[in-house]
């Protein structure tokens, strides 16, 4: 029998020599003996080595009510005992429907056609082909809108479409020449800002450029996708008030569709189930997947108003049908998943905990802006971005090759707490579920 030491050694070992980590400067990752997972129980991740690690980025952002939830783990155990995959190209499924009808109903009224995938980059996926395929099949159809306006430092996926659609130049800039052209507009966030623009003046530039946009090739325009009110690869980058709802005013107006990419805010996470419901914005098209599991399987739809559906039904012969999907569209497993994390939301009263979880994040965090090195702490509901800076009057970040966020990464784990820095912004996204006297911790560590 292996001792522990022996074990770790042993998975670190094929670690390095086989698994191919996403995200990861891989010659450094070898160098740095990371903690082993083998075993989780609530709201911690367990290595190896017999630590315990409060998790603090849900998982990369999709845990939400801890990890070996009673409730989730039997209906995946229920599911397996009637199936666990079956195909929806042409079939239905038990799983996929009543998730499909659960959801929803939790939705704002008119969004009511699921169509499932497996990643946030796939729903995105979805998102843009449905919302490219229906201008050219609406009534009066329209084969010019071929754009897609979207947001400077945007982050919606990692395929081919969703890198198109996005703006980070540090993940994207390397595939420019394979991504199709969007009218990209500045994103309504205002801690840094160009010269000869004050806070205020700023973001009255970012909606008028935005207005500006539409006004002159509103024509050309598909769909605008959007992060609602937060864009969370960016930093956790909270965008001015009223600009969604601008964003809703000015696709309506010029007949191009709106997509809300909800993958990172949506599921709860900034203290409503959709974030658009915070400006009353019905989109045409709203992506979900992290939290949708509960941070179980990898499920995600794109749901769609039956406008948008109407598009697409006709005689076969008419070439009409979304040709799109993936062998494990729907999967039986992964939606049972869902649903009984879904109903966890209601009997567990996950939302109200939200409420508590961000309360407390706001309360203990403000010390924190008394810190040389803290330019600015950003919030929204349980989202949380601390960007560190080298000079706090001019806002001078800390070169990329310095890796603070990665350093306070590494000391927080010493501590006990798992968390994942965006470059200079060290983010914490505790499980919605997460007890405050935990979400204390979590803060005190950082
Ligand atoms: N869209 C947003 C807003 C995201 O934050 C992410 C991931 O962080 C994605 C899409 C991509 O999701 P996935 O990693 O599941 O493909």
């Amino acid at each position: 029998m292996p001792s522990r030491d022996e074990l770790t050694a042993r998975y670190r070992q094929w670690d390095n020599d086989h698994v191919w980590h996403p995200f990861t400067p891989m010659q450094a990752h070898c160098q740095e003996e990371v903690p082993i997972i083998t075993a989780a129980e609530g709201f911690e991740l367990i290595d190896t080595d017999g630590h315990r690690y409060l998790d603090g980025v849900s998982s990369l952002w999709c845990n939400v009510h801890g990890h070996r939830v009673p409730e989730i783990d039997q209906a995946i155990r229920d599911q397996l005992d009637q199936f666990s995959h079956s195909t929806l190209l042409g079939l239905g499924g038990v799983p996929s429907i009543e998730l499909a009808k659960d959801l929803v109903g939790r939705l704002p009224k008119g969004l009511t056609r699921v169509f499932y995938s497996d990643s946030g980059a796939t729903a995105v996926e979805a998102a843009i082909k449905i919302a490219y395929q229906y201008q050219q099949q609406r009534p009066g159809g329209d084969t010019s809108r071929d754009r897609f306006v979207t947001l400077g430092n945007a982050y919606h996926g990692d395929t081919i479409g969703s890198v198109s659609v996005g703006g980070v130049e540090l993940f994207h800039g390397v595939y420019k020449r394979l991504l199709f052209p969007t009218f990209q507009v500045p994103s309504p966030v205002a801690y840094r800002t160009p010269e000869g623009h004050n806070p205020q003046s700023y973001l009255e530039f970012c909606f008028d450029e935005l207005e500006r946009t539409f006004c002159e090739s509103g024509d050309r325009v598909a769909a605008m996708i959007i992060e609602p009110l937060v864009q969370g690869a960016a930093g956790i980058q909270v965008h001015a008030e009223g600009y969604l709802k601008k964003a809703r005013e000015l696709t309506a107006k010029y007949g191009a569709l709106l997509i809300a990419d909800e993958v990172a805010v949506g599921c709860g996470r900034t203290g409503t189930f959709l974030a658009c419901e915070q400006e009353e914005v019905v989109p045409d098209l709203v992506c979900l997947a992290k939290g949708l599991t509960g941070g179980y399987l990898p499920v995600a739809t794109t749901v769609a108003t039956e406008e948008v559906h109407e598009a697409f039904l006709g005689d076969p012969s008419e070439l009409r049908t979304f040709f799109h999907g993936h062998t494990y569209t729907g999967n039986a497993l992964g939606c049972a998943a869902a649903l009984a994390s879904l109903r966890l939301y209601d009997s567990r009263r996950i939302l109200e905990n939200v409420g508590a979880i961000a309360e407390r994040l706001r309360r203990d965090l403000t010390p924190l802006n008394d810190d040389d090195y803290v330019g600015e702490i950003r919030q929204k509901g349980t989202m949380v971005g601390i960007e560190l800076v080298r000079d706090k009057e001019t806002k001078e970040p800390f070169p990329y090759g310095l890796r603070m966020g990665h350093r306070v990464t590494l000391e927080a784990r010493k501590r006990g707490v798992i968390i994942r820095p965006l470059g200079n912004v060290v983010v914490l996204m505790p499980p919605l579920a997460m007890p405050v006297d935990l979400v204390a911790r979590l803060v005190d560590v950082t």
